[in-house]
């Protein structure tokens, strides 16, 4: 999907940080490969920033993926590949991007929506996760079947239940393998302070139904795509909008995710995060556009960073990243 013209006009992002003494963003040396392997899906989330949904046909070739994994093979100083989507373990290069990453030493981050490995044919991929020892950050955004089902669709709640039990019981979250949950608001709000509401999950999921997981990352909504859409037909964009720029926290700013991290898309073109990348807004300040025109990712470093409104999204009261609150 192209740029809106609300992602790249409206409340201007860099005029904020220069009235705060802060510099354009521009990219240390990247820790981070993110790859987006496509918009397919099992589920159609409200608030998707992807559009994922099962009907997708979008998705990374295997001539991509070698790529990216030459890439990364190629790029010392990247410690981790980060694997999203869509749902990006029904992408027929999944394992493969998995295993020829961990061999290569590198940590391997699965953002994994949890109802996918009860579908038919995916019987294979808990053992597929613990025997290459991934890190898993899965959604479930809310410790009610009510508030999760009216996010994620109707009985999403007690299969990402049955879904955890599974991973528990495959040593995730048990101190053996990571497990990371992932909350994001339900409606046009912040999200609540991360450590509170990590108290509040771990209790109210082990009392309820003995799972235990490892962090709690509070995300915020991004204005794009679905969640845009939904913010437009309830008529609060430009409310949303206003509380995104109201609580700019110039304390989030060393630590913007787009900071330290390069994402590619499923086709292998460039982007500075998953956001721009949906949103089609290219690398800032590199002639660089797709993974072919590139070896070593450290090529990036001190690149400026494209930003536009929706970058008040990431900067908003504790901040927000692929890792949770910043501030
Ligand atoms: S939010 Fe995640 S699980 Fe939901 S449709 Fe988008 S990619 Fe799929
Ligand atoms: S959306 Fe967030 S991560 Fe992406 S460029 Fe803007 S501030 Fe950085």
């Amino acid at each position: 999907m192209a740029a809106t013209p609300e992602s790249l006009s409206g409340p201007h992002f860099e005029a904020t940080l220069a009235r705060h003494g802060i510099r354009a963003l521009s990219r240390k040396s990247p820790a981070t490969i993110q790859v987006n392997v496509g918009k397919l899906c099992n589920q159609a989330c409200h608030h998707c920033h992807v559009d994922a949904g099962p009907r997708r046909t979008e998705r990374m070739t295997r001539a991509t993926a070698a790529r990216v994994l030459d890439v990364l093979a190629a790029s010392p100083r990247v410690e981790t590949l980060d694997i999203t989507g869509g749902a990006p373990e029904l992408n027929e290069n999944f394992a493969m991007l998995v295993e020829r990453a961990r061999s290569l030493g590198r940590t391997v981050i699965v953002r994994c929506n949890l109802t996918v490995t009860l579908e038919p044919g995916m019987e294979w991929l808990l053992e597929f996760y613990r025997r290459a020892g991934v890190e898993l950050v899965c959604s479930l955004p809310c410790y009610t079947a009510e508030n999760t089902d009216r996010q994620r669709g109707a009985g999403v709640f007690d299969k990402s239940i049955a879904a955890l039990k599974h991973l528990n019981a495959a040593g995730f979250g048990r101190g053996e393998l990571r497990l990371d949950l992932v909350y994001n608001p339900i409606g046009a709000a912040l999200p609540p302070p991360q450590a509170e509401l990590e108290a509040q999950y771990r209790d109210e999921l082990a009392r309820n139904f003995g799972i235990v997981f490892d962090r709690l990352l509070t995300i915020t909504n991004m204005p794009i795509a679905r969640f845009a859409n939904q913010l437009r037909s309830a008529g609060n964009h430009s409310a949303y909008m206003s509380l995104l720029v109201n609580h700019f926290n110039p304390a989030t700013v060393e630590a913007l995710m787009c900071r330290d991290l390069v994402s590619v898309g499923w086709d292998g073109r460039l982007y500075d995060c998953d956001f721009n990348q949906m949103l089609e807004i290219p690398l800032g300040g590199s002639a660089v556009s797709t993974i072919w025109d590139i070896d070593d990712v450290g090529e990036l470093v001190g690149a400026r960073i494209a930003t536009a409104s929706h970058c008040f999204g990431c900067t908003a009261g504790a901040g927000s990243s692929c890792g949770g609150a910043i501030a």
